[in-house]
């Protein structure tokens, strides 16, 4: 049974209002207009293998001599876009502490600005590129990491899954919806795009979802905002927001 209100018809908002991926709209840890290192007295440093000089990690190339030198493992994507610094774990613990480095961002990390994070991403790919150096191997491993590390955080699922992931909560493995009514209404929009059959039906589907998919984000902001983190809260959205990104790339094909 299909319940009419999902089939309500209304204004289709504009094109841009749709895009897939939004990411929370503010801003707090830098100005939007310029991209600013995170460096400060601080950081955490390490030699250059090539000079010697102490240079910030996971700076790379080397801004004393340009040389191009490995990243340390196990940093965590925001300091790999230079959106935070790395926090060195206690003795004993794992090598980088990241939920402390969490803390120290808006929404633990999950508040990211879409245009700053993309600016920081050109920024480390531009000093990478393997162009610029002899070592076109590490450089592109180099590139890759950085590269996945966007790809992860600028999605809004993606990077609530990461994020969760470092409170020890994973949201891979298969989990259902617990409301018994959310499940009835991810079911009948499933049934409501398999019967669409023209654009203007299945826009309308994606008009809806995408709003659904905004008011999710906020929510998980929220949930993220807290302190410490409400993580159950933030799992049990992200498992929703699954479905309905699972239903935008459905209509997507179906177009
Ligand atoms: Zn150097």
């Amino acid at each position: 049974m299909l319940r009419p209100a999902l089939l309500l018809r209304r204004a289709a908002a504009p094109a841009a209002t749709r895009v897939a991926a939004p990411l929370a709209p503010a801003a707090r840890y830098t100005p939007a207009r310029s991209v600013r290192s995170v460096s400060s007295s601080t950081t955490p440093k390490r030699a250059c293998p090539a000079c010697g000089a102490a240079i910030p990690i996971p700076a790379s190339p080397c801004p004393s001599c340009a040389a191009l030198v490995a990243i340390p493992q196990g940093l965590s994507l925001h300091s790999l876009l230079d959106v935070s610094e790395p926090v060195p774990g206690q003795p004993g613990a794992e090598a980088w502490d990241i939920p402390a480095e969490l803390a120290t961002l808006p929404a633990h990390g999950y508040d990211l600005h879409a245009r700053d994070l993309r600016n920081r991403m050109l920024k480390r790919q531009a000093a990478l590129h393997p162009d610029r150096h002899n070592g076109a191997d590490l450089a592109a491993t180099l590139s890759a990491r950085v590269n996945k590390a966007y790809e992860t955080l600028a999605d809004p699922l993606r990077r609530s899954e990461y994020i969760l992931k470092q409170y020890g909560k994973d949201v891979k493995e298969q989990e259902g919806v617990q409301d018994h009514d959310l499940l009835m209404e991810i079911l009948e929009a499933r049934e409501t795009l398999e019967e669409a059959s023209d654009a203007e039906e299945i826009e309308e589907i994606r008009d809806e979802n995408h709003a659904k998919v905004v008011a999710l984000v906020k929510r998980i902001t929220a949930a993220f905002s807290q302190d410490p983190p409400d993580v159950d809260e933030a799992k049990a959205l992200t498992v929703e927001l699954k479905y309905w990104i699972g239903l935008e790339n459905a209509a997507r094909e179906k177009l």
